[in-house]
């Protein structure tokens, strides 16, 4: 297994109900170190631009509506197969669908307010992390 890093966020739904150093126990007690973070406010422009793989499926609207809501917490987190581990802590997209345990079946409200992003391939997580982070802000 190879040490990789990941992009995280925590959405509106779950900034605005406070949760974020709930999750972020949740991501510590996964193995993973959060090596960058810092809350923010995306543009619609920025939203857009991050979700732009979605951007034919009929909910990209509310998508991105919904992530330029509330503030965000933007986040890389770095362990032993980073990647993997994240998806498994934050369980299905659907937190209907999520195990016990996870942030989405703990947290998430539905599909949408689904509490928290991550990378889903070694790429996505490399283009993601630089859409948000410099080298500088990186402390590994
Ligand atoms: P994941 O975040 O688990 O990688 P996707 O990449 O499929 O899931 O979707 C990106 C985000 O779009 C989801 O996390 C969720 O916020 C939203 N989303 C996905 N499917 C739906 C849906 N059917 N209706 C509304 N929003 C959705």
């Amino acid at each position: 297994m190879a040490v990789e890093r990941t992009l995280s966020i925590i959405k509106p739904d779950a900034t605005e109900r406070n949760l974020t150093g709930k999750i972020n126990s949740y991501i510590e007690a996964a193995g993973l170190r959060i090596i960058a973070q810092k809350r923010i406010r995306l543009t619609r422009d920025q939203a857009e631009a991050f979700y732009g793989v979605h951007k034919e499926r009929s909910f990209f609207g509310e998508l991105v509506d919904f992530m330029v809501s509330g503030p965000v917490v933007v986040q890389l987190l770095e362990g032993e197969n980073g990647i993997a581990a994240y998806r498994e802590v934050m369980g299905a997209t659907n937190p209907a669908n999520a195990d016990a345990g996870t942030i989405r079946k703990d947290f998430a409200i539905d599909v949408q307010n689904n509490s928290v992003h991550g990378s889903d391939a070694p790429e996505t997580a490399a283009v993601e992390a630089s859409f948000f982070f410099s080298e500088i802000e990186i402390v590994g």
